[in-house]
């Protein structure tokens, strides 16, 4: 086994990680910034390294601090996270070279499926349905764009290649500004991730957002945890998220499930993964998978009763899976909203002190957060400060125990999106289920 992992993140899933570390008997190195010297993970590990100033381009992003503060505490692996050089191909390539174990997958994988283009591309050969689209790179002709459009039907949406974090992308609705709308895209994902790689998709006009979670051994095993709804989103980003996903039939789930388990075998995929569709009118279409832990990976330990974190780890260290497919089982339901230090009504991050802080509890309420009374939300990174998840037999009372917790959490100092979700959870179309991604931004009148 791993003896010692170095935790090269921050805030709520540092913790999470030490947390699985812990009870595994495996010796943790916090590696912070240094406005993160308070964090509460930091003071948890048994050995902290300040890898560098506050902006994370200095510090959580500085490959070469990172691998040598596992150099200097004799670590054995470096877990990621999430966000951060989690799906950084160079850096997964850079522990390995240093003689640390990755945990996560082998950086060729991490790299085909970073390029949204060569990871469609394996995909469809490995069965797997994607969105129409244009099957490839767009090129420099704009006639040959526009054909492709014309084929597909407008509305299309312009993709960076290399984008990610619901970054790099634009829909066009006619003709007259598809020329426009591909320069614009082209020039931000050259100057946001260094690629200005097009590609183009059908743009599906009421999908919901349903993700397959997966694990794979370095054995050649590989299952499925059945699925989540993530489709609450504003600004392509997730609010809510859910397993499993209201309406989706056993069959549906074991036979796209199955799919993906398959792709990661034929592809020799290791660790952890998700693949993310958009669903719309009984189809699900393949748009991108994260090689990585997600922030909303604790829905489906919820219902499945497995550990990822823990299951990431023992595979990392060469062990083949703890379970076989028959023996993952859906059970009850899930949800999981996201608590951001930001102003409920115009979305602006709102970092400072919490003076107050009441944690709720009760029956199958889990709470991932890095806070606690006197914690200073640092302005440099995510606002994200927590993950309230709430488990009940069925939905109805997965979301009633949301509603009360959501009621007894008390945060004071900053403000947070608390209130969002408690609208959001006493609305009728939430209640009933299935709502689609462009749902939330409607209701807030965006
Ligand atoms: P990122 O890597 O930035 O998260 P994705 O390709 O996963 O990008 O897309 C993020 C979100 O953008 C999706 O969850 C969905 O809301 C929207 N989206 C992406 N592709 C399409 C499409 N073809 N049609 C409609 N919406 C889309």
């Amino acid at each position: 086994m791993l003896d010692k992992i170095v935790i090269a993140n921050r805030g709520e899933i540092a913790l999470r990680i030490l947390r699985a570390c812990r009870q595994m008997g495996i010796k943790t190195v916090a590696v912070h910034s240094e406005a993160d010297r308070s964090q509460k993970h930091v003071l948890l590990a048994d050995e902290s390294v300040c890898i560098g100033p506050a902006p994370s381009t200095e510090s959580y992003l500085n490959m070469p601090a990172i691998i040598s503060a596992a150099e200097v505490t004799d670590a054995m692996a470096i877990h990621p996270g999430y966000g951060f050089l989690s799906e950084n191909a160079d850096f997964a390539e850079r522990v390995e070279n240093s003689g640390f174990v990755y945990i996560g997958p082998r950086a060729e994988t991490i790299r085909l499926m970073g390029d949204k283009v060569s990871a469609i591309a394996a995909m469809k050969a490995a069965g797997i349905p994607c969105v129409p689209g244009s099957d490839g790179p767009l090129g420099e002709s704009i006639e040959e764009s526009a054909r492709c459009a014309r084929e597909l039907g407008y509305p299309v949406i312009i993709k960076a290649s290399g984008g990610g974090g619901g970054r790099g992308m634009r829909v066009v609705h006619t003709e007259a500004t598809l020329l426009n709308a591909i320069t614009v895209t082209r020039s931000e994902a050259m100057s946001a991730f260094g690629n200005d790689t097009l590609y183009m998709e059908k743009f599906l006009d009421h999908p919901r957002h349903i993700e397959f979670q997966v694990m794979a051994d370095a054995h050649g095993n590989a299952v499925h945890l059945g699925e989540r709804d993530c489709s609450m989103q504003r600004r392509h980003q997730k609010v809510i998220e859910e397993a499993p996903a209201p309406g989706i039939t056993e069959d549906q789930r074991q036979a796209i499930g199955e799919r993906c388990a398959e792709a990661c075998r034929e592809i020799g995929y290791r660790g952890a993964g998700t693949f993310e569709f958009l669903y719309q009118d009984d189809e699900f279409f393949f748009i991108e998978m994260n090689t990585r832990l997600q922030v909303e990976h604790p829905v489906t330990e919820m219902v499945t009763g497995v550990d990822i974190v823990a299951e990431q780890i023992r595979v990392a260290a060469g062990h083949p899976l703890s379970m076989r497919q028959q023996d993952v089982e859906i059970r009850g339901h899930a949800i999981e909203c996201r608590i951001n230090a930001e102003d409920p009504k115009n979305f602006m991050p709102c970092p400072g002190p919490i003076n107050q802080w009441h944690a709720p509890g009760g029956p199958g309420v889990r709470l991932d957060t890095h806070i606690y009374n006197g914690y200073v939300v640092p302005p440099f990174y995510d606002s994200m400060i927590g993950k309230l998840i709430c488990w009940g037999n069925d939905r109805t009372i997965a979301i009633s125990r949301m509603q009360q917790s959501l009621s007894e959490m008390v945060i004071e100092g900053i403000k947070t999106n608390i209130p969002l979700h408690q609208e959001i959870c006493s609305h009728s179309a939430f209640k009933t289920g299935g709502t689609d991604i462009h749902y939330l931004e409607k209701r807030l009148g965006l």
